[in-house]
């Protein structure tokens, strides 16, 4: 999708420091962050809905995984952080392109 916010720092067509990158997916830090660190792990692929997909575990797996390991090497596993994905109109998404939000920082309130 062209004018896909993601996509465009996907393919480093509009700026933003990728934290890291693999095959998969990359690492962002919110541009509105809702607590003191707040990452986007982003699949490069436009992914609309999961529910298109049927290797969902494969795409969510290396997503969790991305996310894990990364809070893993920058210290913040025992603190803990809390991983979040909307998806659709329901859950409020506002960004079109599948992404994982990483909070941290301090603790966080209980879903409600
Ligand atoms: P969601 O509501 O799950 O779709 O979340 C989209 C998130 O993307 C929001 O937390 C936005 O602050 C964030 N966001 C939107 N544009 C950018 C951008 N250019 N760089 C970093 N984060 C962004
Ligand atoms: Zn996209």
């Amino acid at each position: 999708m062209n004018d896909c916010i993601f996509c465009l720092i996907s393919k480093g067509e509009v700026n933003s420091k990728k934290l890291f990158s693999n095959d998969f997916c990359f690492v962002i830090e919110d541009i509105a962050p809702k607590a003191p660190l707040h990452l986007l792990i982003i699949p490069h692929k436009h992914i609309l809905r999961l529910s298109d997909f049927e290797d969902v575990a494969i795409i969510l797996g290396s997503m969790f995984d991305a996310a894990v390991n990364y809070a893993k090497n920058i210290g913040i596993a025992d603190d803990g952080y809390r991983l979040v994905i909307n998806q659709g109109e329901n859950s409020g998404q506002e960004v079109p392109h599948l992404h994982l939000h990483l909070l941290s920082g301090r603790k966080l309130l209980g879903m409600g």
